[in-house]
């Protein structure tokens, strides 16, 4: 007999948009097939955990007709293709950066029509060609057609040597972590909001591998700017240089930074521009980036609200007095509203009426869920990844003790005397990099049983990449470990200066020096 196989499921949903029938079919499955939660993951989908191998083609099929999918989630293909979550109305560039997002989904879609015949099989009620995913891709762009035979149009019979990520965001706003993907377009438009064209990043990346000095995070770097016209095929070329050079012989480094990293990003750019067929043009000036979570209520610009409802590590789950997940329930049933999942594992409920704030904001409570002013800042701006017991390659723990580790820090805040100082804390269990720690100003990378390598020197708006300041901590030291470098940073730091920033300036041979001499009496 065989064993009961057990998968994580992911979801595709460009934008993090998540249909009000898609987020209800999304949690009965949980209930029946997966392990009765639902986690919002950092680039805008969900996973469901524990579907045994006998439900998952059920489970895939009630995704599919409730619109939703799977197709490409995982893989060596474009992954989710991500957007700032922010379900503004009233601004051209944001309508533009979902609709983007979308769209780029639908141009590095594979094209072959396996994936309905897999897993829709048995189900005549609706064909692949009839599926409103492909007709609503050959709607927008015409890239909807499905293939019948091994080659598919971009991918070619190989697919890419490893996954691919691409964002989509408007200037200045990097709720999106602009530098951490392969791709990321920033939308220009002009004064009257009218599209113009796309600011290029490429070259963006956090996976890794201890002890293996040949792989690391990487920042993306920008390469470029062309006008909208011409945005579908420069991606295209982006993604055919990765296809052809990216290296298929090392997993670990087949990803795009190591192309523009070994290359250097004019020999890249030279590349791109070769499949491209005419230079890339020079990248346009952008105001600083500011990280926004969205958490709260807000206009939404066409006299609807939405309110973005913090998810601690993304967990939905009813458990003790938090009971998330009836909430989600109750509100999607009653008022039918649609959902943006956020790249910081939280989501945003949106067009809804003035009139039902009340009885939503009273559903919110009576479920116990903290509303953004309720929660302390540490635990807001934090990020773990699931990584033990559901994810295979987890070394040690992480959503699962990141609550405690959070607790631990903010009472060292406040026996030096810091405590209304607050940074970005991301923690992983292993250094793949899912919830982007190199990004955080204090991140903690799995590297043993209840051991932790320590990064510091990210920037509060995640514009900084962090760098390894202890390469084995164990969690039982974490005090004693940070707490000469609070110390440090409570005597020489500059007026408004960040935690992150500070390491960052000063230093780590400083850091280690204040450390080595630090007497805690
Ligand atoms: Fe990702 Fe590693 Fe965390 Fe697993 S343990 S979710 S691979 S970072």
């Amino acid at each position: 007999q065989e064993k009961d196989y057990q998968f994580m499921l992911r979801t595709r949903n460009p934008g993090g948009y998540i249909p009000p029938q898609l987020y209800l079919t999304l949690d009965r499955l949980s209930e029946e097939y997966g392990n009765h939660t639902l986690r919002a993951t950092t680039r805008q989908g969900f996973q469901l955990h524990g579907v045994l191998k006998r439900n998952l083609k059920a489970t895939i099929a009630a995704i599919i007709r409730s619109l939703g999918s799977t197709l490409g989630a995982c893989g060596d293909l474009n992954r989710n293709v991500m957007a700032s979550p922010a379900p503004f109305a009233h601004r051209p560039d944001y309508r533009i950066a979902r609709d983007y997002a979308e769209r780029i989904a639908d141009l590095l879609r594979p094209q072959t029509e396996a994936y309905y015949e897999i897993w829709l099989d048995g189900e005549k009620a609706i064909t692949a060609e009839e599926h409103p995913e492909v007709v609503a891709a050959r709607q927008r762009n015409g890239h909807g057609t499905l293939v019948h035979g091994s080659q598919e149009p971009i991918y070619g019979a190989y697919y890419m040597p490893r996954k691919f990520k691409c964002a989509v965001t408007v200037p200045g706003d990097n709720s999106v972590d602009v530098y951490t993907h392969d791709v990321t377009l920033v939308v220009i438009v002009d004064a009257a909001g009218e599209l113009q064209g796309f600011n290029i990043l490429a070259g963006g990346g956090m996976g890794r591998t201890h002890n293996k000095e040949e792989t690391f995070a990487r920042l993306a770097d920008p390469i470029g700017y062309v006008d909208k016209a011409d945005v579908y095929d420069a991606l295209k070329a982006i993604v055919a240089t990765q296809r052809d050079y990216g290296d298929r012989f090392q997993r670990r480094h087949a990803r795009m930074k190591y192309l523009l990293h070994d290359w250097g990003v004019e020999h890249f750019r030279r590349q791109v521009e070769a499949y491209f067929g005419k230079p890339l043009q020079p990248f346009k000036p952008l105001p600083e980036w500011r990280f926004y979570d969205y958490l709260g209520w807000h206009e939404q610009g066409d006299g609807a609200l939405f309110v973005g409802i913090p998810i601690e590590n993304g967990r939905i789950l009813d458990r003790d007095t938090l009971t998330l997940k009836s909430a989600l329930r109750e509100i999607i049933q009653r008022f039918q509203v649609p959902m943006r999942v956020t790249p910081n594992q939280s989501v945003i409920l949106y067009d809804i009426d003035p009139a039902a704030r009340a009885e939503i904001q009273q559903i919110l409570s009576r479920h116990g869920v903290r509303s953004e002013a309720e929660l302390d800042p540490l635990v807001r701006y934090s990020m773990a990844c699931p990584a033990l017991p559901t994810c295979g390659l987890a070394i040690t723990e992480s959503e699962r003790i990141i609550p405690k580790v959070l607790e631990r820090i903010q009472q060292l805040l406040i026996q030096v005397g810091l405590q209304d100082e607050h940074f970005v804390v991301r923690m992983t269990g292993c250094p793949n990099g899912c919830a982007r720690p190199y990004m955080a100003e204090l991140g903690l990378v799995g590297s043993g049983p209840n051991q932790y390598q320590l990064w510091l020197g990210g920037a509060p708006d995640q514009t900084r990449l962090a760098r390894p300041f202890i390469d084995r901590l164990h969690l039982d030291e974490l005090e004693g470990a940070l707490e000469p470098l609070l110390v440090c940073f409570r005597e020489t730091r500059q007026a408004g200066e960040s935690f992150g920033s500070f390491c960052d300036r000063i230093g780590f041979d400083a850091l280690q020096q204040f450390s080595d001499s630090y007497d805690p009496s």
